[in-house]
């Protein structure tokens, strides 16, 4: 994390967790307030950035999406490597991609650097029809990794803005 002027900063964050949870969205929605039901999959990663004014100053996001498949995983220490924070994402109507994400959280807690800001995004939470994973069964996993929890939508950008503003107010925390 670099400054680039009066408290302003630089940040890098990475999106990690199982293809199709949403990653690529939850960034689409932020960025360009756009949602689409036809999101192409990312191939191995894809990088936007941002700026958010918070507190009087801002932060610009670097933001590593990444890809979630397997065949890219061994890409992945690339992307969350020097990042300030990581949002390790699932999908509510999948408990794979909870598996998927606890696998993510694990590796960052045995990798990541050990001063990485984590959040834990439950993804799809306008398909409440169809969810797998109770939202206590997230909350209490994050808990337990001192990650902060969110249920998100990209869709209806349900605490989308929100996931953002969040992790730009812990990074001004310990700038
Ligand atoms: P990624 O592989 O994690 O980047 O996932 P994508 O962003 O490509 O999304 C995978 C699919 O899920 C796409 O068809 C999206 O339109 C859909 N999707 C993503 N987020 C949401 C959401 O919050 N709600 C709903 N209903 N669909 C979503
Ligand atoms: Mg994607």
């Amino acid at each position: 994390m670099a400054r680039t002027g009066n408290h302003n900063v630089q940040a890098k964050l990475v999106f990690l967790g199982d293809m199709g949870a949403g990653k690529t969205s939850l960034v689409l929605r932020f960025v360009k307030g756009q949602f689409s039901e036809y999101q192409e999959s990312t191939i191995g990663a894809a990088f936007f950035t941002q700026v958010l004014s918070l507190n009087e100053a801002t932060i610009k996001f670097d933001i590593w999406d990444t890809a979630g498949q397997e065949r890219y995983h061994s890409l992945a220490p690339m992307y969350y490597r020097g990042a300030a924070a990581a949002v390790v994402v699932y999908d509510i109507t999948s408990m794979d991609s909870f598996v998927r994400a606890k696998k993510w959280v694990q590796e960052l807690q045995r990798q990541g650097n050990p001063n990485l800001i984590m959040f834990l995004a439950a993804n799809k939470a306008d398909l409440e029809e169809k969810r797998k994973v109770p939202a206590e069964d997230g909350d209490q996993y994050a808990k337990e990794n001192g990650m902060a929890f969110v249920e998100t939508s990209a869709k209806t950008a349900q605490n989308v803005n929100e996931l953002f503003y969040e992790i730009g107010k812990k990074i001004q925390e310990i700038r």
